[in-house]
């Protein structure tokens, strides 16, 4: 499958909570169409990681910002997904550490992290289309995308995944912070339609997200 050629980059855009499977539907959606997939979670979490890593209190606002702008993003693309290196380091199993688990959403809510994110994603759009999954990629990343998706999925069925995937993840408690948080909070995006993936396989919400992407437009070749 393929994009119908077109003039521009096309950016798909999937939000929602945390353990929701937009990460799945997101990678399955990006190999289908032949697009490349962004976790732009992944880059939260690499500076939150960076940040325990450098014996910073997660709270101490004033001192993020500033080795924020001492550190060094290199953010890419290795064949269909997006990569994240910290000065020089590529990130990869670290990032879903119980400690930064439990400090991301905090690290996130800073609108200096958030500015600076949000540039590096927007980035990725002049080299290639591509499916990005997070939580303000429709309503602030980019919000003239017609392509938005918000996957959510009931509490129970999203802390029974990350049960069985062995990771102690409070997900509620990182969905109230980053839902009521003052700079890009998760919210619907205005044009985004809600996929409920409490009770679908994979293969069906694909399905179902793909019919979502062709009434909001987009064409491909089977
Ligand atoms: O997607 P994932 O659960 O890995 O994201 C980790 C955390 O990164 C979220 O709980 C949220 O605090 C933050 N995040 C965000 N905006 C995004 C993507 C992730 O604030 N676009």
């Amino acid at each position: 499958m393929g994009l119908i050629a077109n003039q521009y980059h096309v950016a798909i855009a999937i939000d929602g909570p945390a353990a929701s499977g937009k990460s799945t539907i997101a990678r399955m959606l990006a190999k289908k169409l032949g697009l490349v997939m962004v976790n732009s979670g992944e880059m939260y979490r690499a500076v939150t990681w960076k940040i325990l890593e450098a014996g910073i209190d997660p709270r101490d606002v004033s001192t993020i910002v500033k080795a924020l702008g001492d550190m060094h993003l290199d953010c890419g693309i290795n064949g269909c997904f997006s990569t994240i290196a910290i000065d020089g380091r590529l990130l990869r199993d670290e990032l879903r550490s119980e400690n930064v688990n439990r400090a991301v959403s905090v690290v996130s809510a800073i609108a200096a992290v958030r500015s600076r994110l949000v540039s590096l994603q927007r980035e990725y759009l002049q080299t290639t289309s591509l499916v990005m999954e997070g939580r303000d990629i429709g309503s602030v990343v980019f919000p003239k995308t017609p392509y938005k998706i918000y996957v959510d999925a009931s509490a129970d069925v999203r802390a029974a995944r990350r049960l069985a995937e062995g990771v102690t993840d409070s997900v509620v408690s990182r969905d109230q912070a980053d839902s009521s948080r003052e700079t890009a909070p998760l919210i619907v995006a205005d044009g985004a339609v809600v996929l409920d993936n409490s009770h679908h396989t994979v293969d069906s919400a694909v399905e179902a997200a793909l019919v979502i992407l062709r009434g909001q437009g987009l064409r491909w070749s089977e």
